[in-house]
C-alpha cells in the first residue's frame, strides 16, 4: 500500500482558467494545503489526446450522465428536451463529445501532486463538478458559476476551471497518459518534517 503522504493525483488547470490567469491561485491552494507539485507543464492539447484522457465505458457515462439527469430532473427541466433522450449512457457520450472543444480551445496546464490523501484532498479544495453548485472556498467556488442548465442546453460542457483525478483508477492512468516518469520529481519540502 502506498503511505498515505506520497498518494499522487492528476490537475489540469483548463483552458478558462489559464485564460483568465488563475494558474498561479489554483498553485498556491495546492501548496499552501501543504501538497507536493512533483511534476508541472503547459501544453496545447490535441482532441485525441483529450479522448484518451477520459474513460470511455459505459460505467463512466453513466457516471457522468445520472448526475447530468439528477440536475435536470431536480431543477424541472426536460433532459429530453435537450439531449434529445433520457438514457443516461448517451447522455454521458454527448457530454464528452463537448469535452474535446473545451480543452482544445487553448493552452491548459497540467502537473501531478502528491501528499497526504492526494486524491480526496484535491478534490476537496477544487470543489463541486458545477460550478453554481460549489461552496465558496472551493476553487470552483470561488471563481466560477457556470451550471449544465446553461451549458448543456448550449451544447457544451460547464466551464469549472480545472480537473482533478476522481479515484486510484483515473490518477494512474491520467499520470501516465500526459508525463513520462523523467518529467516526475522527487524532493522534500521544507514542511514535511513539522506538518506530519
Ligand atoms: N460535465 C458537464 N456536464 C455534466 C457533467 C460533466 O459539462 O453534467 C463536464 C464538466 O466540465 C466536468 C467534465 O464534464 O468537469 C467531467 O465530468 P466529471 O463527472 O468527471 O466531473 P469532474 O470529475 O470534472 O468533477
Ligand atoms: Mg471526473
Amino acid at each position: 500500500m502506498t503511505h498515505p503522504k506520497e498518494e499522487r493525483t492528476f490537475v489540469l488547470v483548463k483552458p478558462d482558467g489559464v485564460m483568465r490567469g488563475l494558474v498561479g491561485e489554483v498553485l498556491t491552494r495546492f501548496e499552501k494545503r501543504g501538497l507536493k507539485i512533483i511534476a508541472l507543464k503547459m501544453v496545447w492539447p490535441t482532441a485525441e489526446h483529450i479522448n484518451k484522457h477520459y474513460p470511455s465505458h459505459d460505467e463512466w457515462f453513466k457516471s457522468v450522465g445520472s448526475r447530468t439527469k439528477e440536475f435536470f430532473d431536480g431543477k424541472k427541466i426536460n433532459v429530453n428536451e435537450h439531449f434529445g433522450t433520457d438514457d443516461v449512457v448517451e447522455i454521458g457520450k454527448q457530454v464528452k463529445s463537448w469535452l474535446a472543444d473545451y480543452l482544445t480551445a487553448g493552452p491548459v496546464v497540467a502537473m501531478v501532486i502528491e501528499g497526504m490523501h492526494a486524491i480526496s484532498t484535491v478534490r476537496k479544495i477544487v470543489g463541486h463538478t458545477y460550478p453554481i453548485e460549489a461552496l465558496p472556498g472551493t476553487i470552483r467556488g470561488d471563481y466560477s458559476v457556470d451550471t449544465p442548465s446553461a451549458a448543456n442546453v448550449e451544447k457544451r460542457v460547464v466551464k469549472n476551471i480545472v480537473h482533478a483525478s476522481g479515484n486510484q483508477e483515473e490518477s494512474s492512468h491520467e499520470i501516465e497518459h500526459w508525463f513520462s516518469p523523467e518529467e516526475i520529481h522527487d524532493y522534500k519540502r521544507a514542511e514535511e518534517d513539522i506538518m506530519f
